[in-house]
């Protein structure tokens, strides 16, 4: 289905996000590229050749179909590495392609083994541990097991990696619980290693822990938000430029979202706008409609609460966010006219829509918004 809007993806911007992540990092870090959900919904058959061109060659993805889709548009030499659900199907596949794969779950390295034996190849695998955030983890009681299965199948396995994740690196309020999943992520990796395991690749940051604790960066740090331009919290951001001299925002948007003014109409004071009477004109206004709703990505937590740029300047969201359409106030806003670009997210002149300048609109939806930009909206880089 085609669509009313438009997204491009900026490739100075990445670029820019790029160098700064390196200028974080010691050289020998690898940098694994986070494209879960189409890249946050930037779109994963634009971003990846445009990171491979700035020589990223690691790229993690959630599940087997993402991983599908990412093994049609990478080059040979980039790695694979799926944090997430694998269908049992794809596990044939999986092995055949090389690519790697975190394993979770005793059944989940009793499969791999399987499929390996099968195929007479080696299934490449990051041990996942449990260090605190009982979300996927693999638990000490099962870790034990594990270590007895990899032992016993060392031809069809190749243990590439460990890894971990932080439950809240992104607050300083977890300063305490951080310290003490990574004292338990290097107590595991000792205990591998005195069982005979001694994985390559140890990881366990993201974008947040690698800003926050570089002590935690290790072999490699998968960071998504970053790459994208945006910080994964606020606190982040102030905490990061706290220790700098220059106070700037080293990161820039990569993603521009467009779409473009639909209709133009007076209102008079005191009439209501759009659906119910979540809006009530306080002046003699003047408003636009962009063909632009929820069904679009364009969230409903937006409403009376979203800007979009016009003109070069904010133009506020007024009323709810519909399905397909959305109004917004242009009543100080001189000289707009039907078909001019509207920006929904991303730069105009110097004016620029991030979603967390919004009031009082908590960061996570970053996240959020970006993941839901829907597949059909076509991307180009620019
Ligand atoms: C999404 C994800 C990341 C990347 O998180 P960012 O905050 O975008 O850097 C890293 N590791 C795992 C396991 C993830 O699911």
């Amino acid at each position: 289905m085609a669509s009313t809007s438009h997204i491009e993806i900026i490739n100075n911007a990445l670029k820019n996000n790029v160098d700064f992540i390196k200028s974080i990092l010691d050289k020998e870090t690898i940098i694994s590229a986070v494209i879960k959900g189409n890249a946050y919904g930037h779109g994963v058959l634009v971003v990846v050749p445009a990171l491979e061109a700035l020589g990223i060659n690691h790229f993690s993805v959630y599940s087997s179909p993402e991983a599908r889709e990412v093994l049609n548009v990478k080059n040979k030499n980039s790695t694979i590495m799926i944090m997430g659900f694998i269908f049992k199907k794809d596990f044939d596949w999986i092995i055949d392609n090389k690519i790697e794969f975190f394993v979770s779950d005793l059944e989940i390295l009793n499969i791999a083994v399987k499929v390996a034996k099968s195929l007479n190849k080696k299934a490449i695998i990051h041990l996942d541990i449990e260090t605190g955030m009982h979300r996927t983890g693999l638990s000490i009681k099962y870790l034990k097991k594990v270590i007895d299965v990899i032992n016993k199948n060392k031809k069809h396995l190749i243990i590439k990696g460990v890894t971990s994740h932080f439950a809240g690196a992104e607050s300083i309020a977890n300063h305490t619980k951080v310290k003490k999943q990574f004292t338990v992520f290097k107590k595991r990796i000792k205990m591998l290693k005195e069982n005979g395991i001694n994985p390559k690749i140890k990881h366990i940051a993201s974008s947040a822990a690698a800003i926050n604790y570089p002590e935690t960066q290790l072999d490699l740090i998968r960071t998504g938000i970053l790459i994208y331009g945006y910080w994964p919290t606020r606190e982040t951001f102030i905490k990061y430029v706290a220790r700098r001299k220059d106070k700037s925002n080293p990161l820039d948007r990569t993603l521009r979202w467009k779409s473009q003014v639909m209709l133009i109409k007076d209102v008079l004071e005191g009439e209501f706008i759009g659906y119910g009477l979540s809006f009530q004109a306080q002046r003699k206004m003047k408003i636009m409609i962009i063909p632009v709703g929820y069904s679009d990505g364009y969230s409903r937590s937006l409403s009376n609460n979203g800007h979009v740029i016009v003109n070069g300047q904010n133009s506020p969201v007024i009323g709810n966010v519909n399905m397909n359409m959305t109004i917004c106030d242009i009543t100080d806003i001189s000289n707009v006219n039907i078909g001019d670009d509207v920006i929904l997210i991303g730069k105009q002149g110097n004016n620029e829509i991030s979603f967390t300048s919004f009031a009082e609109m908590n960061n996570s939806l970053n996240y959020e918004i970006l993941a839901r930009l829907p597949e059909n909206i076509e991307r180009t880089i620019i």
